[in-house]
């Protein structure tokens, strides 16, 4: 949206003001919403988890600048868009689907000209005291048009000396990672997930995936190797639209000579034919997939009917080209998995670290937390799909976005798993895989030991709470003297700080999928 503004003579800013928190205590964000002095301003809401923020400092914007419009977008926003305006004060308008490149410069031009918003496509927006809905008639068929200036972030960090609030993430630094989009909408329809393609017909207007072409995307990635020496993730499974737009791209790709490491998601296994394709048009590549759990039942469910099998000759196939790190993500929290169903994904992963000895296989298992998306089939037929919610609306997230731990967090648990269990499933499974690396020699002993002490504190500080709201206190004293060991766990539950590096077997190689969702979806 900056490039596309910017390449139309409006002037953009970004800032991540959820970095510049994590990264100094004296940041104050009052005081820097204050200095900004900004026509409009734009908050993201992509997804629940930022609920509670995005209004907050909508709150700020409103109270130091009463006159400035302010817009949010993003998938919850879209999703909540009537609510949003109607019943916050301090949230004006929101521009709605997953591409408001061109709305948004309707936008300007209307609100620079005083003119009527109501031809102005994606927008909901206050209307003295009634909220109008526009229609949502912007969802292009192709990411062709999207303009991606990847020297933008760099111009802007000059310009305002600012440099943590345009990293996209609080260790950005340390490990730098750029991003190259394939796509928006999926093929797919795993049952948790908003960006699926049940999701994006029914709440985003799209009905098909809109792709970005092949040539297009590997310039992409060239472009952003100028940039940045780090690893570049490609957003979206490039099969996804079909195999001669992926060996298209890994043609264009390899015409390129890209230096930078590039990740690839998998959604499906794929073929000995695919990874050779991959191996020889990159000096250096690596590969994540997402099977969730190795129990087939379960993954069926969730909308992946593939077999381990097919996963571990897709591993082979890639580990023996030459991949540099092939990730394997399980999760907790699934349709039909149960407390024994967990135990067997990590009993699973000891059988994946002694087949894959010596290579680098890496397989992570964290639980679906805090919030099931609004918009997914989980949340929109949880009573169907086996999911109870303790949250619908936007103000039982916020209330729940400020409960004492991440157990009274959760907005969901499911028929077979409550929210205690899921809490307890993911300390003992991370127990379990921390053990299997320490017994296997993978991981050096003292750090490992080192995790397993942070994993029980944080299991007993998660105890100590649950105890506290059992005697019906969620607040006063009690919690308060809580506060600062909670404070010093948030951080480093799961890893040391040696850990902290994309090229081991860190909780950094989780980062390009956090980046995907952030992009795209979960
Ligand atoms: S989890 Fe991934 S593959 Fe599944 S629906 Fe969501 S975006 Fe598509």
């Amino acid at each position: 949206m900056a490039s596309h503004l910017e390449s139309k003579g409006y002037e953009v800013r970004i800032s991540n003001v959820a970095t510049r928190m994590l990264s100094s205590e004296k940041f104050d964000p009052e005081r820097f919403v204050k200095s900004v002095d900004a026509e409009v301003f734009g908050i993201d809401l992509h997804w629940m988890p930022h609920v509670q923020g995005a209004l907050e400092l909508a709150a700020m914007v409103k109270r130091h600048h009463p006159d400035r419009p302010v817009v949010l977008g993003g998938f919850s926003a879209s999703y909540y868009h009537e609510k949003l305006v109607s019943d916050y004060p301090q949230v004006d308008m929101v521009l709605r689907g997953d591409s408001t490149e061109v709305p948004i410069e309707r936008l300007m031009e209307k609100l620079s000209a005083g003119k009527s918003l109501t031809d102005t496509p994606n927008l909901t927006y206050r209307d003295g005291a009634r909220t109008r809905i526009n229609p949502l008639t912007h969802v292009p068929d192709t990411l062709d048009d999207v303009a991606i200036d990847y020297g933008l972030v760099i111009r802007k960090v000059l310009k305002y000396r600012d440099l943590e609030g345009h990293l996209p993430y609080k260790n950005w630094k340390s490990n730098p990672m750029s991003i190259a989009v394939s796509v928006r909408g999926c093929t797919h329809n795993c049952v948790n997930c908003a960006g699926s393609c049940d999701s994006f017909a029914r709440n985003f207007g799209r009905n098909k995936p809109a792709f970005r072409s092949p040539t297009m995307l590997a310039d992409d990635i060239a472009r952003a190797e100028e940039y940045v020496k780090g690893a570049t993730f490609v957003v979206g499974d490039v099969r996804q639209a079909g195999r001669t737009y992926a060996d298209k791209f890994l043609k264009e790709l390899k015409n390129r000579r890209i230096r930078n490491e590039v990740v690839l998601e998998l959604f499906t296994p794929a073929d000995k034919d695919f990874a050779d394709e991959v191996a020889t048009s990159l000096d250096r590549f690596s590969i994540q997939i997402s099977p969730e759990t190795h129990d087939e039942a379960v993954r069926k469910a969730q909308g992946k009917p593939y077999t381990n099998a097919a996963l571990e000759k897709t591993a082979d196939a890639f580990l023996d080209r030459g991949c540099g790190r092939f990730d394997m993500f399980y999760m907790i929290g699934l349709p039909l998995q149960t407390p024994e169903s967990v135990d067997g994904t990590v009993i699973y992963a000891k059988k994946l670290y002694e087949r894959f000895k010596g290579k680098r296989l890496f397989p992570f298992i964290s639980p679906l937390a805090p919030f099931l998306d609004p918009g997914g089939n989980a949340f929109e037929k949880s009573e169907e799909l086996g999911f109870r919610l303790f949250a619908s609306s936007l103000d039982d997230h916020i209330r729940l976005a400020t409960m004492p731990s991440w157990k009274y967090v959760l907005n969901y648990e499911t028929q077979w798993m409550t929210r205690g269990q899921i809490v307890d499933a993911s300390y003992s499974s991370g127990l379990g895989l921390n053990a299997i690396k320490r017994d296997m020699g993978l991981v050096d002993k003292s750090v490992a030991d080192r995790t397993e002490e942070r994993i029980l504190a944080a299991q007993d500080l998660s105890r100590r709470i649950d105890a506290i709201v059992g005697r019906g206190k969620a607040s006063g004293s009690d919690m308060e003297q809580l506060r600062d060991s909670a404070k010093a766990l948030s951080e480093s539950t799961v890893c040391e700080k040696e850990e902290l590096d994309w090229s081991e077997d860190s909780i950094y190689a989780s980062i390009p999928r956090m980046i995907s969702s952030l992009v795209r979806r979960r």
